[in-house]
């Protein structure tokens, strides 16, 4: 049996009453008997939360409400309210345990200033460390010029934007009669690693390249993928002059990753040989992947003490300046 080693994990969920409405949404992506029991799972910040970070070595657990959240809403007002409760409810837990919680926003995109005033606000009076986006929000994601607002501001704040998985706006005839295609297993990979190449493709790095994103569940593949991304934009329909670097540059320079939900040690070896060892961090996807899996195997997993200790702790110590 390995040793225990110190963890920090983020893309770790809660939930609150108020967007349970939101998340039976996703009850559809996902095992009914599995939902159920995360929709209580989620709500407690206490000791079963605290219990199951324990036995794994978590010191510190960074939430997010689970989404879609105010995402899936197409009254503006009423998601900018909910999200501004929602980042007030969070940092009220996370008063209540200051050495063990940090959080992320939740963000009304509906309205891009107002998600930017929000995300500053969460930021400066609530010390929440970034924002996680829940995929698209009513057909639009992040390449879309009304979010610069976002991104400028999330620059100065020198705070992250974490892309987390939801559907696409629309069902694509490619998952017709493939239910078990439709959510977790394949098309939010799919939708996630999209929306990411979107935003590269768009120059949004160009614009802004103190911007950092980050990818859940190992990057959703697209490590995997750099050279051939390479390889084919200079022979694309758009042409290499758009960006200033290579996408892989990119990758090296806004892009971190975390292990969220894929604890297999050739992905975790392609996401640090093709990203760097200082762009991959440990997260578990409370309560949607057992905490005692990811962190039983992160502990064994074939890095160095050195790698190891990074993805850990020491990358998202210095990304969320914690
Ligand atoms: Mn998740």
């Amino acid at each position: 049996m390995s040793a225990i080693t110190r963890k920090i994990a983020l893309e770790e969920h809660f939930m609150m009453p108020e967007f349970i409405e939101y998340f039976q949404k996703v009850a559809a992506n996902i095992d009914p008997g599995l939902y159920d029991k995360a929709v209580d799972v989620l709500q407690d910040f206490g000791e079963r939360r605290l219990a199951a970070m324990d036995a794994i070595g978590i010191e510190r657990a960074v939430l997010s409400l689970s989404g879609p959240g105010v995402q899936a809403e197409f009254d503006t007002a009423k998601a900018v309210r909910l999200a501004r409760r929602a980042n007030d409810f969070l940092a009220e837990r996370l008063a209540e345990s200051p050495s063990r919680y940090d959080g992320f926003a939740h963000l009304a995109l509906q309205e891009p200033g107002a998600a930017a005033d929000e995300l500053e606000r969460a930021v400066r009076e609530l010390g929440l460390r970034g924002a996680m986006i829940n995929g698209q929000t009513n057909g639009a994601y992040l390449d879309d010029d009304r979010f610069s607002v976002l991104w400028e501001r999330a620059s100065d704040l020198d705070v992250p934007i974490y892309i987390h998985p939801y559907n696409p706006p629309d069902v694509p005839y490619m998952y017709r009669n493939h239910p078990e295609l439709w959510g977790p297993l394949w098309s939010w990979t799919v939708e996630t690693g999209n929306h990411a190449l979107r935003i590269l493709f768009a120059g949004v790095f160009d614009r802004y390249p103190n911007a950092k994103l980050i990818l859940g569940h190992m990057g959703e593949a697209l490590p995997f993928q750099l050279w051939r991304f390479d390889s084919r934009w200079p022979i694309s329909n758009s042409g290499p002059a758009a960006l200033k670097l290579k996408p892989s540059e990119y990758f090296k320079r806004n892009f971190w990753c975390t292990t969220a939900g894929v604890c297999s040690d050739a992905s975790l070896r392609c996401a640090i040989d093709a990203l760097g060892a200082d762009r991959v961090m440990f997260s578990v996807d409370y309560p949607f992947e057992r905490p005692a899996v990811a962190g039983e195997w992160i502990d064994a997993a074939p890095l160095t003490d050195e790698e190891r200790a990074k993805v850990c702790s020491e990358n998202a110590k210095s990304l969320l300046k914690l």
